[in-house]
């Protein structure tokens, strides 16, 4: 049997090495190292695989969100609600413009942020939601753009986890997440379903205006070569990355599929077990595109079985062993804990099992049998 890994882009690689290698190799043929027409090619092709209008490419998923909030004009001391079990960057990039991050916590099914603790968190000084598509999980965007509506504010889609992945809305129309809010970010950190060989990362939006604004925060406030209306960033993803890219996305449905293949292997293998909560998703539906694939361990001994799965050479990792709101660098007096039940509870459950496009039915049996094992013995 191949060595399991969390993530291996190695295996992925091999099979794309021609194709990568070409588009690589043209970008040093011509020296377009910066702004090159990979760049641009990279940012039509999105465009059109996620029926936005605009995508804006920059450095990473992080610079993504902060643009994002910079495009629309959010102001110090503006609320911006978001999850507290996520990744630190969305909370990270609000406290860092001097908005007040505002954690919520989140539904114990799907992990993403909960509705009924939005609404109890919007106050008048509230300007912007921030659900995030947790683990590659689509948020509940019908009901989050309807409370956005009502209360008059943004919705900025972090979807660093989820590219590629699908609302279908109770309306009938299925789009794709990033695109359903008034602005969507995502990272293609090289472990992510649509990763590069560095850093990179991408902003999208509907809005002509904003994209307008967008393209020209992250060159340095330009919108006339020298000309800086507004106070900018330096935010570029690299024509190398661009070619990178460009040589995955026509591979991004199958790379889902298989994540989505293996997550269904494991669920069959463990679904039932009184000890495990498996993810639940619909077949029929691209709602889940596991970027992570996170079980819940109840009544048992979490960490006894992380430790016992990587004693047999299966990595795992917990996303995320502590809640945001606990972090010192987040930590606010308003938090109580018993507004985040939930996160404080999935911290001590949860536990990720390798997860890639290249796991192959032996790892996938011998991963599954080895924490039956640790549970039934
Ligand atoms: C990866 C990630 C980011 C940040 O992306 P980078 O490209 O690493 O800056 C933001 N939010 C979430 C939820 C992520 O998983």
């Amino acid at each position: 049997m191949k060595k399991i890994q969390m993530v291996d882009l190695k295996s992925q690689y091999d099979k794309i090495a021609t194709t990568v290698n070409t588009s690589i190799q043209e970008v040093l043929d011509t020296n377009t190292y910066i702004n090159g027409p990979q760049v641009h090619q990279f940012q039509k092709s999105l465009e059109e695989y996620l029926g936005v209008k605009h995508v804006i490419p920059c450095a990473n998923g992080t610079d993504a969100l902060q643009i994002a909030m910079m495009g629309l004009g959010l102001q110090p001391g503006d609320e911006v609600i978001t999850a507290d079990f996520t990744f630190a960057a969305t909370v990270e990039v609000i406290a860092l413009l001097q908005l007040t991050p505002v954690l919520v916590d989140v539904d114990v099914v799907n992990m993403n942020i909960s509705l009924e603790r939005i609404k109890a968190a919007i106050t008048p000084k509230t300007k912007a939601i921030v659900p995030v598509h947790l683990f590659g999980r689509a948020a509940n965007m019908d009901a989050i753009m309807d409370l956005a509506a009502a209360h008059n504010l943004y919705v900025i889609e972090d979807n660093a986890q989820a590219i590629g992945a699908d609302f279908v809305s109770n309306h009938g129309t299925t789009a794709k997440v990033g695109t359903i809010g008034h602005v969507g970010a995502t990272s293609f950190f090289p472990s992510k379903n649509l990763g590069c060989y560095g850093d990179g990362g991408a902003i999208f939006t509907n809005d002509d205006d904003l994209a307008h604004t967008i393209r020209g925060i992250v060159n340095h406030g330009m919108y006339e070569r020298y000309h800086h209306d507004v106070v900018g960033v330096n935010s570029r993803l690299d024509s190398i990355q661009a070619a990178v890219l460009n040589a995955k996305l026509p591979l991004l449905n199958d790379y889902n599929t298989a994540r989505r293949t293996a997550a269904a292997k494991y669920n069959t293998a463990l679904a039932g077990h009184v000890n495990i909560v498996t993810p639940s998703f619909d077949s029929n539906l691209n709602n889940h595109v596991f970027h992570q694939y996170t079980l819940r361990i109840i009544d048992a001994d979490r960490n006894a079985l992380l430790q016992h799965l990587l004693n047999k050479g299966i990595p795992c990792a917990i996303y995320y062993p502590i809640p945001l709101h606990s972090q010192k660098a987040y930590a606010d007096s308003r938090y109580k804990e018993e507004d985040f039940p939930v996160t404080n509870q999935l911290v001590q459950e949860v536990i990720s099992l390798p997860m890639h496009t290249e796991l192959e039915d032996e790892q996938i049996e011998f991963i599954t049998a080895s924490i039956l094992e640790f549970l039934d013995k």
